[in-house]
């Protein structure tokens, strides 16, 4: 009985709908008027995109377990660690930065536009070092190891990159004057579309969502964003408002004539749980073992992944100059 209530609440808490269930409960509605209120209906709406993503696929008799093996299992480990130690990080780097911030935001329409550029802005620099820093690659790379595309992607993250990823966004954030509440209510934004980026072709066919793919980050970008093939290797690191990938030259439209093919370019076996998760941190400490002297050791922790110290680097950059990186794949590195 205490594993059905136990079961009972993580569901509840999965799905998003506690304060839902509460209105219901005591049938007053006029919270729905309110900002948390809104919060409270829109927190569903990804994990019930998910199921009906999978039994769409039972219906189709497309699914595949394995499309969603790995995810879940990662999502079950890091659904009390990673949140505690995020919450934990975020607390510290708001009490440590505030008194240093420029100055001093409210919460207004304005406001929100200035935070939501500073936020997009953080989370490139958080998600630019995360594919260019090996160690923090080791962070990241679980996210990027699954082969199809579906929301339960969305949820699949190495426990210790939310911490990592929260430090440097809020850290930023509170520098540069977005204050709290602002930047909570930005948090939830950024979290609820950043797991619909990563809705399947199943369930979207075209993520490019219209006339949208001109102005903001869609489905397609991010699909495109998780590609290995060579082209889109290292692009499209925002959330949202895609302003700093133009900025920064890292923007890459889907293009119709490369077919995307989702992962990481290193032979990797996707449906072993220790290699989605441990595998790039165990490449990492060979590499660092067997390279000769201190200064090769430390360069293999902090230069991209695919740097050598013998000079052959296979690091992103080097492959998409290579003249096969127009179309087909190059073999596996
Ligand atoms: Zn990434
Ligand atoms: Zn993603």
């Amino acid at each position: 009985m205490q594993f059905l209530t136990t079961l009972y609440h993580e569901l509840i808490s999965f799905l998003g709908i506690e304060q839902l269930l509460a209105m219901y409960h005591t049938g007053d509605y006029r919270a729905l008027l309110t900002l948390k209120g809104v919060l409270a209906a829109v927190s569903p709406v990804i994990p019930f995109i998910l199921l009906l993503e999978i039994v769409r696929a039972i219906l189709y008799k497309k699914f595949r377990i394995e499309d969603y093996k790995i995810p879940f299992l990662i999502f079950i480990g890091n659904r009390v660690i990673g949140r505690f130690i995020s919450i934990a990080a975020i607390a510290f780097c708001i009490g440590l930065f505030e008194n240093f911030a420029i100055f001093k935001t409210e919460f207004t329409w304005y406001w929100l536009i200035y935070g939501y550029i500073v936020w997009e802005f953080a989370h490139f620099i958080y998600h630019y070092l995360a594919h260019k820093v090996r160690l923090f690659w080791c962070l990241h790379s679980t996210h990027h190891a699954p082969q199809s595309m579906n929301l339960s992607v969305g949820y699949a993250h190495f426990f210790l990159e939310g911490p990592y990823a929260d430090v440097i966004r809020t850290s930023i954030c509170i520098l540069a004057g977005v204050n709290p509440p602002l930047l909570f209510f930005i948090m939830f934004i950024d979290g609820t579309w950043g797991a619909f980026i990563h809705i399947g072709e199943g369930v979207l066919r075209d993520g490019r969502l219209g006339f949208l793919n001109r102005f903001i980050l869609t489905p397609s970008h991010h699909r495109v964003h998780h590609a290995r093939n060579p082209l889109y290797m290292d692009t499209n690191f925002c959330n949202l408002l895609n302003i700093w990938d133009r900025a920064f030259g890292t923007f890459q439209p889907e293009d119709p004539k490369v077919v995307i093919e989702y992962g990481v370019t290193r032979k990797i076996n996707p449906n072993s749980f220790w290699d989605v998760y441990f595998g790039e941190i165990y490449y990492l400490a060979k590499d660092v073992a067997k390279a000769p002297g201190i200064v090769n050791k430390i360069l293999y922790i902090f230069m991209p992944p695919g740097w050598s110290h013998t000079g052959d680097h296979k690091t992103a950059r080097i492959i998409k100059k290579q003249p096969s990186a127009v179309s087909p794949l190059p073999a596996e590195g």
